[in-house]
């Protein structure tokens, strides 16, 4: 199979630091279909030679292993092609398709437009005229897939609005919404430790399960990206997105089949039945917070107002906890709590299921109780701990003990970056890991009534409630689960 894929935005941060680095791992590996060819578009001035040299230079940046060596980066770069194109110039569309159309020296072939991918690496404001010039020249073939990235819309009607320009263009099945978490191992073992084991299944319900949590930490801040990340905030950042996504995955039906629109089915009814915002609930269920100076990782750090680029005053969030339920037979009355923040004590994303304690306990000592923690970054693994005699005495308190699975050791030779899976599955045509326009809007739909409240907050002159830098949020994000009778996992 030969392939034909479009980056828009080839010179971007997103195509260098992450897309350009996972097609290398992926030819690397042997991955990468033969006969391939791979185009960077942009405004820059630049040839197929100067986009090489461009691109080996970013690469230089990037962390030792992953950098290539010259020989390897060479024979890679043969596949490398650049096109200067203005994507708000209809002439310049017409170049575009000549470009896909010609057979390149040497190849013998042409058409190849009729099959391609065209990934959206640029702001999302450019996508409904980029879609529409790409349906007035005929690049939108039932062989052509499009791929978006986010963040896709700012709110609902915003989402809306660029699903209608994609569609106007590109069927649904034609459209691939990246969401990078679903490229991850971790979230890939996650469908296989539900769906290819019965162990957990007749357990992964609320009458052995007594809550969730997902925790997506970083201890990084805002960086130089302070504009940017102060029009975003962490609920779009992260939760709308990312943590919804693994939201639904953790607490969907078993699909009848391992199929796209099969599991998306799922993964919509489960945003379907999340408990809706209200103004109440609003305010009650959801903690937001902004990091103030601090010490993270042994070493001091400024606060988000003091960041660069960031607009004074500013109320945007940096953190968020939230406490929801999913209303179905499955799931009634187990709070599922989503965190999400900057700057704080650890980079670390994990889900843990709590499992109810045994009904009667007849160990003495705390009445401790089974988790399961589904690690995602930096590890990826899958941690069982359960109670265990440790003495010698039979009438001691049972200590937690591990099963611990590290997929980096067990799969060593596999392992794949979630960037390199996702752009492999738009290759083959794979939909499985990218989100259908009525998951996002419903993901947005879900959201909307805490964004309200919160623009009355702020115009009533209530901000987002201080924490310090190297810590895990505000106290209210712990009083948020201590209400229910919780911990985080940190607290235990
Ligand atoms: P960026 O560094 O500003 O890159 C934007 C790219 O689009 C450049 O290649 C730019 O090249 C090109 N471009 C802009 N206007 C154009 C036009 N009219 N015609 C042709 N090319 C045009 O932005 P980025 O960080 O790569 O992010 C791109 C998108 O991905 C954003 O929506 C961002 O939120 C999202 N994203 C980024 C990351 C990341 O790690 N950076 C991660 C996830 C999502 P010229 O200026 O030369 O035209």
């Amino acid at each position: 199979m030969s392939f034909d894929l479009v980056i828009f935005g080839g010179t971007g941060d997103l195509a260098w630091r992450k897309l350009m680095p996972a097609l290398f791992q992926a030819w690397r590996h042997g991955k990468l279909p033969a006969g391939g060819r791979i185009l960077a578009v942009a405004r820059e001035a630049l040839d197929d030679d100067g986009y090489r040299q461009w691109l080996q230079q970013r690469f230089q940046d990037l962390a030792g292993p992953t950098r290539p060596g010259a020989a390897d980066f060479k024979r890679f770069a043969a596949l490398l092609h650049y096109l200067q194109v203005d994507l708000s110039l209809r002439a310049h569309y017409a170049r575009l398709r000549r470009w896909l159309k010609a057979p390149q020296p040497g190849e013998g072939r042409n058409s190849a437009a009729d099959s391609a991918v065209l990934y959206l690496a640029t702001s999302p404001h450019l996508f409904p005229e980029i879609c529409r010039q790409l349906g007035a020249v005929g690049l939108n073939g039932p062989e052509v897939r499009v791929v978006l990235e986010k963040p896709l819309g700012h709110d609902l009607q915003s989402a809306r609005a660029i699903n209608q320009a994609v569609g106007a263009t590109f069927s649904e099945a034609q459209a691939l919404r990246i969401d990078h978490y679903l490229g991850k191992s971790a979230v890939q073992n996650l469908t296989a430790l539900r769906f290819g084991n019965a162990l957990f299944e007749p357990l992964w319900r609320r009458e052995s399960v007594a809550s969730m949590e997902i925790t997506l930490a970083e201890s990084l801040g805002v960086g130089t990206r302070g504009d940017f990340y102060d029009r975003t905030g962490a609920l779009r950042d992260m939760v709308q997105n990312h943590a919804l996504q693994l939201l639904t995955m953790l607490a969907m039906e078993p699909p009848a089949r391992h199929d796209a629109n099969a599991l998306r089915d799922e993964k919509l009814k489960v945003l379907q039945a999340l408990k809706p915002f209200d103004a109440v609930s609003a305010r009650r269920d959801v903690v937001r917070g902004q990091y103030r100076a601090g010490v993270c990782e042994g070493r001091a750090v400024p606060g988000y107002l003091d960041e660069r680029n960031v607009p004074a005053g500013s109320r945007c969030e940096t953190f968020v906890a939230l406490r929801t339920e999913v209303r179905n037979w499955r799931w009634a009355g187990v709070p599922f709590y989503l965190r999400t923040g900057k700057r704080l004590a650890a980079g670390a994303a994990c889900i843990v299921v709590n499992f109810r304690a045994v009904p009667h306990p007849i160990f003495p000592g705390p009445h401790r109780a089974n988790r399961l923690l589904i690690k995602l970054q930096p590890e990826d693994g899958l941690e069982l701990q359960l109670l265990a005699a440790k003495g010698s005495s039979g009438s001691e308190a049972l200590a937690p003990v591990s099963l611990d699975l590290d997929f980096d050791k067990a799969f060593f030779e596999d392992r794949v970056g979630a960037y390199e899976r996702l752009l492999l599955e738009a290759l083959h045509g794979r939909l499985n890991l990218f989100v259908r326009s009525d998951e996002q809007e419903e993901a947005w739909r879900w959201v909307e009534p805490v964004l309200q409240a919160w623009r009355e907050d702020d115009a009533a002159g209530l901000g987002p409630r201080p924490y310090a830098a190297g810590s895990w949020g505000p106290a209210a994000a712990s009083a948020l689960v201590a209400r229910d009778g919780f911990h985080w996992s940190e607290e235990h």
